[in-house]
């Protein structure tokens, strides 16, 4: 180790800037030095996405740029990664090669419509940044039809989100006064709507969208996209607009790493190590088992709660402390209603060796609650 040990963070989004700040507001510059690459200079909370598609924000003031990290002596680099050299501590970036002495790889998950034949050409992919103003204009330019939210491949960001999308659009028409004129119909490959909280929230959240004549159709598996045609190994659905939750890979760098098989994640453990000394793994690029058939969800609370978790671990170890920590599982993700409500599915993903999942209340004050959990991450972290 150099004599200021080098912590490098691949990736500057939930779970990297939870890293990089909890080491700088333990650590001095002195102590640690912190590097964040990223090939985007900008972080947005998931969520905001579907406040651009319902119109009530744009990009611009949805994002708080990562140039910000150098005020807290925290160097950011926006940069391609392309190669981990876990055997000589090294990442190769387009302009350069960056040694460490940790390396925290924070690189989330990746969206693949191309896997489905026909998604690229015939629908839209729900969570691109780049197409929410053109599925907004869709929307409202609708005047009847049948819009179809449809989620094609398992595990996928934020479980909720889709099932929130779908409460938002309706609002959307609602307020045009078009509701009855269009139908919105939810496809998932999963039996129930949200498998990882369990059958009482997932029953909850059917009754949630049902009561806004939201139809979810459970146990559809994709196959392929034609036009206005979505293709099931079981059926066939047909739709004038298609939302779609495309496949979720890792990026291209992990599968060429060896740290994870295509198309799966880095296999973690509570302490997100890897096999290889000082090198941990956090939020969407992770697959952290609960139960034989069940992990945690890909979701920015638990990168960050991941993040924290190992960036103390680090400090500890810097500070020749032993006190090993483990990521505690718990979190709270918001369900927005259409209706200028919220309820928070609270999680604790290890209780009692098996999660335990709670549906609050939708109440005005959970959506202030969720405004404040944006405003407080841009402001704390940026
Ligand atoms: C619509 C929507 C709503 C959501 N709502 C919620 C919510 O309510 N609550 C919640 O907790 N979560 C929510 N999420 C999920 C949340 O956004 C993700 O789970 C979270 O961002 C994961 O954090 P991460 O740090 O693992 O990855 P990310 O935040 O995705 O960060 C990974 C970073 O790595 C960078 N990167 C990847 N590859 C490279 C490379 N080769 N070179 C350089 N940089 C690279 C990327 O540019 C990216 O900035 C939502 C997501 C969406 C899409």
């Amino acid at each position: 180790m150099t004599n200021i040990p080098h912590v490098v963070i691949l990736g500057g989004g939930f779970g990297g800037l939870s890293t990089a700040n909890e080491l700088r507001n333990s650590l001095s510059s002195s102590q640690v030095k912190i590097t964040v690459i990223d090939k985007k200079d900008w972080f947005m909370v998931g969520f905001a996405k579907l406040w651009i598609i319902n119109g009530t924000r744009t990009f611009e003031n949805s994002i708080g740029s990562l140039n910000e990290l150098s005020k807290k002596e925290i160097n950011f680099i926006k940069d391609e990664i392309l190669e981990i050299d876990l055997q000589n501590k090294n990442v190769k970036i387009t302009s350069q090669n960056i040694s460490y002495d940790f390396l925290i790889i924070s690189m989330g998950s990746v969206l693949a419509p191309q896997k489905i034949p026909g998604l690229l050409e015939n629908g839209f992919n729900l969570y691109d940044h780049n197409k929410l103003s053109e599925i907004r204009d869709r929307i409202e330019s609708m005047k009847s039809g049948k819009i179809a939210i449809s989620i094609m491949g398992m595990p996928y960001k934020c479980p909720p989100a889709p099932f929130e999308a779908s409460l938002l659009i309706d609002s959307m028409l609602r307020k045009r006064g078009i509701r009855d004129s269009v139908e919105i119909h939810f496809y998932s490959p999963a039996p129930i709507t949200l498998p990882a909280a369990g059958p009482e929230v997932s029953k909850q959240i059917l009754e949630l969208v049902n009561s806004e004549k939201i139809v979810f159709h459970n146990s559809c598996k994709i196959k392929s996209v034609e036009s206005k045609k979505l293709i099931f190994e079981n059926g066939e659905a047909d739709f004038d607009l298609l939302l779609a939750v495309p496949p979720h890979i890792a990026p291209k760098v992990i599968y060429n790493s060896g740290l994870a098989k295509e198309p799966g994640f880095i296999p973690i453990s509570r302490d997100c190590k890897t096999p290889f000394e000082n090198v941990f793994a956090i939020g969407d690029v992770t697959s952290l088992s609960v139960t034989e058939t069940m992990a945690v969800p890909k979701a920015g609370i638990f990168a960050e709660g991941e993040g924290i978790a190992v960036a103390k671990n680090i400090i500890s170890k810097i500070l020749s402390r032993e006190e090993p920590i483990q990521f505690d599982g718990k979190g709270g993700c918001f369900i927005e209603s259409g209706r200028d409500t919220a309820s928070i599915i609270e999680v604790d993903m290890f209780s009692n060796s098996k999660p335990s999942t709670n549906l609050t209340e939708s109440t005005s004050d959970n959506l202030t609650k969720k405004l404040e959990f944006e405003k407080e991450r841009l402001s704390k972290w940026l």
